[in-house]
């Protein structure tokens, strides 16, 4: 949504003459067209557009959304104008049918609709058949030759009047219907006579009034005005007020009034209603796909009373369907439609949603749009429609929505499957994976390596339990927000997660988990949607992601026209290799902290920790190096000459340390300390906030010995890949959580220093690059001075959103939610940059950064880096490149393209803004 709301006009010209309320098309003219979207909806716009083509369209008027607006400004008023406008495009309709409204013998018959800018499907109200009186349904009965028909369709106009107009529920009605059938000993519909319809609108008629107090209106021009103001005044409706909040649809936006000549797909055998797609919505093939009913209405189609038939032999084929398709039936207006599904696509240049009815062997076309479709057929279709010469490259790149990517990129659930939801939470990482329930990371670990299929079952994670959530195919925690732990790692591994899953209670004593009477015991088979935060019980079968030959065609278009950098947030060797694999050009984040997690590291860990001075940390320190240099030496050969960002130590000590008793014990034992000295150190070391305490550069300042090791580590591998491989190597050596600029002063010093002795043995120059994470406000406003050491920036927007909002990382789950649901945020800013706020302090760390050096290294590696709308935000603040988590890269490169492709040309509509 571009925020605009292009009432601008409306404004200005409320109640003045100049306005023009209504537009009407039909006759091979319109008033309107496709791009007036905003004044006429997104269906009025669509039907001028085609009856301008010369499309079968039957007649009408679109009232404008400005309309809206003012009726509900002005308390259900309406401006000056207005009724000669809808007299004179009524008229209009009239002589192009050839009707008169409310003539008994040749009755004009309308519908009145909804149409918004967005697609808002089945939010808002309808009113068909209107015009309909007790004079006019005979003239419709002579004229048809069939009074059945014409007693039906008044009926289901009253109904629907009743309902929407006159506020009588519409069960009211099925209950009177339901009683004249038992009565006739019927069960369809179709099986009552003329004569029995006109006895239930006699009940219909005497129950409005009944209910209403009022009787149904025989007069079709009051008929239409309170369907208008009925349709104007659904926009506020409940349904639809929920609707536009869920899909970030302003509520100042309005609805157009469409009212239409009335054609009817019930007239008998020769007549017919359906909706198809001009390609297959879910595999993107050129074939025409869709639905139709023999003598039915649109409402029929979709109700799911009667099975819809097949549109082609083709689908007919394909579904193993026995009813004949409409290429059969119809063969010479299936091949009519054909040839307006050809003339859409050549117009509309996209794949086309169609409704159409066919009355008494003549086409109708009733709305077009562009059709929804799942990531993998936009893929198809737009490089299809590329080789057909329909669309340029860049319109391809811009057209797929970057986000819809994902789908691709995991397993995802079968969508025929079956589904037993239990509860929500958060869709923390996308994709699906069933499996046996475990509580903790070791038996996890366990599990999986018998061979086990497991999901991690946590109240919340930590670094301690890296290795369990590794050996999991999915993870779910009920405590916890969109950045927590659980979130950003499994994001990392490509792991399906759902955080914060608050209604269930996970008890680890008696190894289960519960929501309402439902209890799940370890060892019982559980399924998580990543994509929806849904958490189902059983085992629901997934399907397996397929990068085909489009996805790699589009990227490569999108690679050339994009100038942000993508790299990839990547902490082990397989993160590297996936990265490569999705097309990141290096690593902009490498946190080192859980290669101190590995169980071969961690006695090791524990005992620098425990060590009382700084030499007795030098010594476990030295058994550690080997072992880094090993990770980060199989990284940098991986990357291959790749810019490589290694961050040094980030998080607290403590973490490192063991919490169970009989954990401290072994610990203690191995090295040689008491139990009782290690609870004092655990003590001593835990913090109230270890998110704002002794962590990051605060560390490197305080145990200068632990950051050495590290740059050691860095130095002398890339002194082995070098020699080794001759991969050209640029470590770039990232100080985190920087305030102060002495703080990066005398950490660059340290870094240099150890990079001097490196050098100096082993007789190479390493090229190399020191720099910082801007992830506090004051780093960001002080950025000119801490550019003097500083030769690259990383924001890290995880950290810089959670201090300049004072809103915790991990608790934010809490209460984010109801923030979003009562407007007060938009969007949950740990997911998508607060550009106001947040991005103001990006935008001032850039410039004041670039002032005090202009060459310097730009980018960003907080989990923005790999959402759509921040991406877009990274290429207009000039960064030179985001990092996101392997997966996301891709994503990443699209967004990037679409950024650049918008800047050159305003009027490309991208999918990142959101398009269909
Ligand atoms: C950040 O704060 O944005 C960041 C990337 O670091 P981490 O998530 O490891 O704190
Ligand atoms: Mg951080």
């Amino acid at each position: 949504m571009d925020g605009t709301t292009g009432l601008e006009e409306a404004d200005s010209g409320q109640g003045s003459a100049m306005t023009k309320w209504v537009y009407g098309f039909g006759g091979g003219q319109a008033e309107g067209g496709a791009e007036m979207k905003a004044l006429l909806g997104g269906k009025g716009a669509n039907l001028a557009e085609m009856s301008a083509l010369g499309l079968p369209v039957p007649p009408g008027f679109t009232i404008t959304t400005e309309v809206c607006t003012f009726f509900n400004e002005k308390g259900g008023s309406y401006p000056e104008g207005l009724d000669a406008e809808v007299a004179a495009a009524l008229a209009a309709v009239e002589t192009e049918t050839g009707a008169s409204f409310g003539d008994p013998d040749n009755p004009l018959l309308v519908s009145v609709r909804s149409g918004a800018r967005a697609s808002m499907p089945g939010m808002m109200d309808t009113v068909l058949n209107l015009g309909l009186n007790d004079k006019t349904v005979e003239g419709l009965a002579k004229q048809s030759g069939d009074a059945r028909f014409a007693y039906d369709s008044y009926r289901r106009f009253i109904q629907m009047f009743g309902d929407v107009v006159m506020g009588v529920d519409h069960h009211v009605f099925e209950e009177i219907l339901e009683l004249h059938k038992e009565d006739r000993s019927v069960t369809l519909d179709t099986e009552l006579s003329a004569e029995d319809w006109q006895a239930v609108i006699k009940d219909y008629k005497a129950k409005i009034i009944e209910e209403a107090g009022e009787s149904f209106p025989q007069e079709p021009m009051k008929q239409v005005w309170a369907s208008i103001s009925a349709v104007f005044r659904s926009w506020s409706n409940v349904r639809a007020a929920t609707y536009r909040r869920l899909h970030n649809i302003p509520d100042d936006w309005g609805t157009a009034v469409n009212v239409q000549a009335m054609v009817f797909g019930n007239m008998g055998e020769d007549c017919a209603t359906g909706v198809a797609f001009t390609r297959d919505p879910s595999t993107g093939a050129n074939l025409f796909y869709g639905e139709y009913l023999v003598n039915a209405q649109g409402e029929d189609v979709v109700a799911g009373i009667r099975t819809p038939q097949h549109l082609t032999l083709a689908g007919k084929q394909a579904n193993h369907s026995k009813l004949p398709a409409m290429e059969e039936v119809m063969p010479e207006v299936f091949g009519q439609l054909d040839e307006v599904r050809q003339k859409l696509e050549q117009h509309y240049r996209d794949m086309q949603d169609i409704e159409f009815t066919v009355q008494r062997g003549t086409l109708y076309m009733l709305q077009t749009r562009n059709g929804k479709r799942t990531a993998s057929a936009a893929l198809k279709i737009a490089c299809d429609m590329v080789a057909e010469g329909l669309i340029t490259e860049a319109e391809a790149v811009a057209r797929i929505d970057p986000a819809s990517l994902d789908q691709l990129l995991h397993p995802t659930l079968d969508p025929a499957a079956q589904r037993r939801t239990i509860a929500r939470g958060l869709p923390a990482s996308p994709g699906a994976a069933s499996g046996r329930i475990v509580f903790s990371a070791d038996a996890a670990e366990q599990q999986a390596g018998s061979g086990e299929t497991v999901i991690l079952c946590r109240v919340e994670t930590s670094p301690e339990d890296i290795h369990g959530m590794h050996a999991a195919k999915g993870i779910l925690t009920t405590r916890g927000g969109m950045t927590s732990h659980a979130a950003v790692v499994a994001r990392g591994m490509g792991r399906p997660c759902v955080a914060g899953a608050g209604e269930l209670r996970i008890d680890y004593k008696t190894g289960t988990m519960r929501v309402r009477d439902v209890v799940l015991n370890e060892g019982d088979l559980v399924t998580l949607d990543g994509a929806t935060g849904e958490v189902m019980a059983g085992e629901v079968p997934t399907i397996e992601p397929e990068l085909s030959g489009d996805f790699a065609k589009i990227m490569g278009w999108a690679d050339e026209v994009r100038r942000l950098g993508v790299r990839a947030n990547a902490d082990t060797p397989e993160d590297c290799r996936i990265a490569l694999q999705f097309g990141a050009e290096g690593v902009g984040l490498c946190r080192t902290e859980h290669m101190f997690f590995d169980a071969n590291r961690i006695l090791a860990v524990r005992e620098m920790i425990l060590a009382e001075s700084p030499q007795g940390r030098r010594k476990a320190l030295d058994r550690i190096l080997p072992m880094q240099r090993q990770d980060f030496a199989e990284i940098f050969e991986i990357m291959q000459g790749q810019p490589v960002t290694i961050r040094l130590l980030d998080p607290p000590l403590h973490e490192f340390l063991p919490h169970e008793e009989a954990e401290m014990a072994e610990v203690a034992a191995a090295a040689g300390a008491s139990v009782d000295h290690m609870r004092q150190r655990v003590i001593k070391l835990s913090e109230v906030n270890p998110m704002l305490g002794h962590r990051g550069c605060r560390l490197g300042i305080t145990y200068p010995e632990i950051y050495e090791m590290q740059a050691r580590a860095i130095f002398e591998a890339a002194a082995h890949a070098m020699m080794e491989c001759a991969a050209a190597v640029v470590p770039e050596i990232m100080v985190p959580l920087i305030a102060i600029e002495k703080e990066l002063d005398l950490l660059k010093a340290l870094i240099d220093r150890t990079a001097e002795e490196v050098m100096k043995a082993e007789g190479v120059t390493i090229p190399y690059i020191v720099g910082t994470m801007i992830e506090l406000p004051r780093a960001a406003l002080t950025a000119d001075r801490i550019a003097r050491a500083a030769e690259f920036f990383s924001f890290g927007t995880n950290d810089l959103t959670q201090t300049a909002y004072g809103l915790s990382r991990d608790d934010a789950g809490n209460f984010l939610p109801a923030y979003e649901e009562r407007g007060i945020i938009e969007t949950d800013p740990f997911i998508s940059i607060d550009r106001d706020g947040v991005g103001e302090l990006v935008r001032i760390g850039v410039e004041r950064g670039r002032a005090t050096r202009p060459e310097i290294k730009l980018g960003i590696c907080g989990e923005h880096g790999g959402d759509p709308a921040s991406v877009t935000f990274c290429h207009k603040v000039g960064l030179d490149y985001v990092s996101c988590s392997p997966y996301r890269v891709p994503i990443a490169r699209l967004a990037a393209a679409q950024a650049a492709l918008a800047e050159q040309d305003s009027t490309l509509t991208t999918g990142a803004a959101g398009t269909a």
